[in-house]
């Protein structure tokens, strides 16, 4: 029997064991806020214990942890990374859920229900017994594979895989890294991320000043300072350093259709789904929603203030800064408000104060079209989930940042079970069978990528 047999047997034939593990993770209460990322670290270091694989565990804040197993220890030659987060978002109103969202309610033994089964413990419970099956069919490797759960995923990423390649993993040097992030994009098969948008949450609010209804000619009213402002909007884009996106629409439609049957199914198919033609249109464009807006005190008096949020998504390429400076620059210049960094001031004061109150920066894997490591990860997806994936870009942010940006681990991809459109919804749900498929492909990877 080959090492690949000897591989795929011992997951066909452990099946049971591995979903009451996955579940067992899915039950321990890993929300963040607050996060309570212990809960599933204990988890993993005991599962990977029962195989002599020692976890080194970082806890900080209450009841937080970053964990850290690695196969050899002896980082000599390759360095494959697998990196999972361990926390989940709230289950928000529990009552539209039809099952307990921490119960892991298996469904005809085909699907499995709670929050975070698809974002991302489907993928991250795959990653942990795919290092136990290496170690316990005791195959010999030449590099090392780690293993990285970290916490505060769903916050921003700092106190977890930030924290982490900024001290304990910063001595070693990945060669490769896969994100266990949902790639599932249903219909479609299974996609390979090489990039993602990045986001800037940015405050504004406008200061105006206030007086009575009856004469409002006296101040000057928030509301109708904030309305220009958004009406202002659509001339950001000549106050911000040009982007092109890191792959054309063009070549994404290409990639997308090298994974069906013949061109015309694909156009057929993009032609049926509105949600397919949104998602690569928004992969290949910068955009600006304002999402919440907020002002006034009562009905006959003209507000001084007006505060909205606007959510904006950054090319891979584009900066924080380029963004910000331009909406300083449209701001003054093409409206010619003052523009403060604080609300300090007189009531007469007019201007608009800007604040980024949560940002991060999108990414890309640049020279994936030269590497054969992702080739064979392409070929090994395609075998075991018999259909061929595709690449693409992500429309929201991952960790996967840290990891390309600064040059740490540029080659680094998202690949996992379930599917993106659950994430974060009611009745987030996998299916076992991707489930286990995943277990499969991060497992002969690791072997084919390390193997002697
Ligand atoms: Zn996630």
């Amino acid at each position: 029997m080959t090492i690949k047999e000897q591989i795929t047997n011992e997951i066909d034939n452990n099946r049971e064991q591995y979903i009451d593990f996955f579940r067992k993770v899915v039950q321990a209460d890993s929300y963040n806020p607050s996060g309570n990322e212990l809960n599933v670290g204990i988890l993993i270091e005991e599962y990977l214990k029962s195989v002599d694989i020692e976890s080194q565990l970082f806890p900080f804040g209450d009841n937080r942890v970053n964990l850290i197993a690695s196969l050899n220890n002896d980082n000599k030659g390759k360095v494959l990374l697998y990196n999972g987060h361990m926390d989940v978002v709230p289950p928000g109103n529990e009552e539209e859920w039809t099952k307990p969202p921490l119960e892991a309610f298996m469904k005809r033994k085909r699907y499995i229900y709670g929050r975070g089964t698809t974002d991302m413990k489907g993928g991250l419970v795959a990653m942990v017994i795919a290092l136990k099956i290496m170690k316990s069919l005791d195959i010999e490797l030449s590099g090392d594979l780690i293993l990285n759960a970290v916490a505060d995923e769903e916050t921003g990423g700092i106190l977890g895989t930030k924290w982490c390649l900024d001290n304990a993993l910063q001595s070693i040097k990945p060669t490769f890294t896969i994100i266990g992030e949902p790639t599932g994009l249903n219909p479609l098969p299974k996609a390979i991320i090489l990039g993602e948008k990045g986001h800037l949450y940015l405050k504004v609010i406008t200061k105006g000043i206030s007086c009575h209804a009856s004469m409002p000619n006296m101040g000057k009213n928030a509301i109708y300072m904030m309305s220009e402002l958004i009406e202002n909007l659509k001339y950001l884009n000549q106050y911000i350093p040009d982007s092109k996106p890191p792959i054309p629409l063009k070549i994404l439609k290409k990639l997308l259709s090298s994974s069906f049957p013949g061109t015309e199914i694909f156009e057929r198919i993009l032609g049926e789904q509105p949600q397919l033609s949104h998602l690569l249109q928004s992969l290949v464009q910068f955009s600006y929603s304002v999402t919440m807006i907020n002002a006034g005190i009562k009905g006959n008096v003209v507000p001084d203030t007006c505060e909205a949020l606007i959510d904006i998504r950054l090319l891979p390429e584009q900066k924080i800064e380029g963004i910000i400076e331009g909406f300083n620059n449209l701001i003054k210049k093409k409206m010619g408000y003052e523009v403060r960094d604080n609300l300090l001031g007189k009531p007469e004061d007019v201007y608009i104060y800007i604040e980024a109150s949560d940002a991060s920066e999108g990414s890309y894997w640049d020279e994936w079209e030269d590497s054969k490591a992702l080739e064979e990860f392409f070929d090994i997806v395609e075998t075991i989930y018999k259909k061929k994936p595709f690449y693409l870009l992500y429309p929201a942010s991952a960790d996967a940042h840290y990891f390309r940006n600064d040059g740490y681990c540029p080659q680094t991809i998202l690949f996992g079970p379930g599917s993106a459109g659950t994430a974060h919804a009611v009745n987030e749900f996998i299916e076992i069978e991707d489930f286990l498929k995943a277990i499969k492909v991060y497992t002969l990877f690791a072997y084919n990528y390390l193997k002697k």
